[in-house]
């Protein structure tokens, strides 16, 4: 199993990974301006409403920007180098960090179509992490 730094989980990111745990990527939605929003909050950022709503997503998004990742001080990344870092713009709206995997670094373009992959990093623990779209 990985060495690398596991996310800290709150009570209101908790519904996130379990979700996460299946497979899945869940956003918060407001009920109230309809946005999707991430990461995990009590209130909506954009009018202040606390009625989110947690919901499926569609897992799909694009590259909004990234960087390719060549030295580390992390012992934990030593061994991932070269890797993709990037900004994903979900479909719903929403911009989430993560790696982009199984992309050739030649391939790696922002606007690129890219779909959600979990990957596991501790027992239990499924990281998002995204991948070029397969159409
Ligand atoms: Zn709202």
């Amino acid at each position: 199993m990985e060495k690398r730094p596991v996310p800290k989980t709150s009570p209101v990111s908790e519904f996130f990974w379990e979700k996460a745990a299946r497979g899945e990527l869940w956003l918060q939605k407001c009920q109230n301006c309809s946005q999707f929003i991430f990461y995990p909050r009590v209130v909506c950022p954009h009018c202040f409403s606390d009625k989110l709503e947690w919901t499926p997503t569609s897992g799909k998004g694009k590259i909004y920007t990234y960087t390719v990742v060549y030295r580390t001080d992390l012992d934990a990344f030593t061994d991932k180098l070269p890797y993709i870092y990037a900004i994903v713009e979900l479909e719903e709206g929403p911009r989430m960090s993560a790696n982009i995997i199984n992309c050739p670094l030649d391939k790696v373009r922002i606007d690129l179509p890219v779909e959600v992959v979990f990957e596991e990093i501790a027992p239990g623990l499924r990281l998002p992490q995204f991948q070029p779209h397969r159409h």
